[in-house]
C-alpha cells in the first residue's frame, strides 16, 4: 500500500479526492474500521492538505482524461465546505465534471447556509448521498450520526439538491439489515438514481 497522506487517487477512470478524515458519522461498515485505504492507496491523513496543496496536486494531473473528479475518501468532504466550493470552482472552470459523495448532514453542519445552492453555484454536477437505510432507526444503528434527526435532515438535504438542479444519487450498502427494495422506493420518490455499494469500498 502506498504511503500515508494520499490526497488524490485514481480508479475506474475517475480521480478521487481525499481531503479529510473527519466525519459526521461512525458507520459500522466504514472501511476506516478495517483498512488503511482502497485500491492500494493509504487514505490515512497525518494532516489535512491545505487548499493550495490540493490544487497543486490537481494541477499535476491531466484532468481531461478522467470521467469525473469525485470528493470522497476516508471522511466527510463537507466538513471543509468552503474548500470543496473553491476546489469545485477551480475544476469546473476547466470543464471538469465533479461529483460529491456525502453523508448528507450539510443542514446540520451549516444550519444558516444554503449549502445545496452554494454547491450548485460552484458547478457541481452530481451529489451522491449515503441513504444507507430505509428508516431512521436502522440508519442510527448503522451510522451512529453525530446529530439527532440526521436521517430526516439528510432527506431534506436531498430535496434541496434536486431543487438546485443537480443530479441526485442515493446509495446503500448491501447488508442484511438494509431493505434494498424499500430504499429503492425512497430513491424513486425523490427521483434519484440508486446504487447499491459493495462492502468493499468500491464506489
Ligand atoms: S459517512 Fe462515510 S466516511 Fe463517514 S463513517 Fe460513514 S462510511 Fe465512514
Amino acid at each position: 500500500m502506498n504511503k500515508k497522506d494520499t490526497i488524490i487517487y485514481e480508479a475506474h477512470g475517475n480521480l478521487y479526492l481525499n481531503i479529510t478524515n473527519r466525519c459526521t458519522a461512525d458507520c459500522i461498515f466504514c472501511l476506516k474500521r478495517y483498512s488503511d485505504g482502497v485500491y492500494g492507496y493509504n487514505l490515512r491523513l497525518m494532516k489535512e492538505p491545505t487548499l493550495a496543496e490540493v490544487i497543486k496536486q490537481l494541477s499535476e494531473h491531466e484532468l481531461s482524461k478522467y470521467n469525473e473528479v469525485v470528493f470522497t475518501g476516508f471522511g466527510e468532504p463537507l466538513v471543509r465546505l468552503d474548500d470543496v466550493l473553491k476546489i469545485t470552482k477551480w475544476l469546473t472552470s476547466r470543464g471538469i465534471h465533479v461529483r460529491l459523495d456525502t453523508s448528507g448532514h450539510a443542514k446540520l453542519l451549516y444550519p444558516d447556509r444554503n449549502v445545496a445552492g452554494e454547491i450548485a453555484d460552484s458547478g457541481m454536477k452530481v451529489v451522491s448521498l449515503s441513504l444507507n437505510a430505509q428508516d431512521a432507526d436502522t440508519y442510527n444503528h448503522l451510522c451512529d450520526p453525530k446529530y439527532i434527526r440526521a436521517y430526516q435532515k439528510m432527506l431534506e438535504f436531498a430535496k434541496d439538491i434536486s431543487k438546485s438542479g443537480m443530479e441526485l444519487r442515493f446509495t446503500v450498502v448491501n447488508l442484511p439489515v438494509v431493505d434494498i427494495e424499500k430504499c429503492k422506493e425512497i430513491a424513486a420518490k425523490y427521483r434519484a438514481d440508486f446504487k447499491v455499494r459493495g462492502y468493499s469500498g468500491s464506489d
